[in-house]
């Protein structure tokens, strides 16, 4: 049920944060990672620890997600080097924490494409191995701004609520070729994403810990488990979904 000997998943934004997190679960269960991010040395860095949980051939390949050659490229070389491709964590996403009035076009797109036309990109290139293989794994980070708005991440909620609908959209389209898309929805986690919005946004600290039932911030370890979930047998009946992974906060009243 749990096992991914044998399986190639190519992580964007694998070399740290939740990416990370998800990378260390699908080693951990046996399969070859690829770390795709831009900055190689972080990525050399991430190769290094997945060899230590897993079975020592992660590899690194450098990606622009919002470049459709370099996407194009991934997945080439991926399937080149690693023989095939099996799963594909589409988690690499930035945000622009700006009101809505205070926005720009350029911010805008470039959020948009980061987070959003990347999955379609990424998703594109891969969807001929994975159907030649005979099946495969899909999984889109999406956000508790997938469900919630707020004022100050006008592009960022667009891009995350456009990221459940697209895994819904694939998830549908390709049920007959034995491909399971689905999303999971991080609460607030520990990462430079949120290092960064705790500067900007006074007070976060004290909501997260009063608005999570479980009341703490999530690490990046608590993605290991839905990583092998989502990527393995034990959901391949599981289409479709968007699944949070936030102590609670998606469910408090
Ligand atoms: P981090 O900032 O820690 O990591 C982001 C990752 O994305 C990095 O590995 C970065 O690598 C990569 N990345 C960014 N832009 C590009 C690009 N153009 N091409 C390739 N890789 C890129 O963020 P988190 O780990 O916090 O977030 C990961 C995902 O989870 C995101 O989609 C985020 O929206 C989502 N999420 C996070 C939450 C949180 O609380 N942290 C909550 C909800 C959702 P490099 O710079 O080397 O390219």
């Amino acid at each position: 049920m749990f096992d991914l000997s044998g399986k190639v998943a190519v992580v964007t934004g694998g070399n740290g944060g939740i990416g990370l997190g998800l990378a260390r679960g699908l080693a951990g269960a046996g399969a070859r990672v690829v770390v795709a991010a831009r900055d190689a040395k972080k990525s050399a860095a991430a190769v290094a620890e997945l060899d230590k949980l897993g079975r020592g051939d992660a590899l690194a390949i450098a990606v622009d997600v919002t470049d459709e050659d370099s996407v194009n490229e991934l997945v080439r070389s991926s399937i080149e080097q690693c023989g095939g491709l099996d799963v594909l964590v589409n988690n690499a996403g930035i945000n622009i924490r700006k009101r809505p009035e205070e926005l720009t076009l350029a911010e805008w797109r470039q959020v948009i494409d980061t987070n959003l036309t990347s999955a379609y990109l990424c998703s594109h290139a891969a969807y001929p191995a994975l159907k030649s293989a005979g099946g495969g794994k899909i999984i889109n980070l999406g956000s508790m701004m997938s469900i919630f708005g707020t004022g100050f991440a006008p592009a960022y909620a667009a891009s995350k609520g456009g990221v459940v609908q697209l895994t819904k959209a694939c998830a549908s389209a390709w049920a007959k070729d034995n491909i399971q898309v689905n999303a999971i929805l991080p609460g607030w986690i520990d990462t430079a994403l949120t290092r960064k919005a705790r500067g900007q946004l006074p007070g976060l600290n004290e909501n997260v810990l009063r608005r999570t039932p479980a009341a703490r911030w999530g690490g990046i370890d608590d993605f290991r488990g839905i990583a092998v979930f989502l990527a393995g047998p034990a959901s391949d009946f599981v289409t479709g979904a968007a699944i949070a992974v936030d102590g609670g906060y998606s469910i408090q009243g």
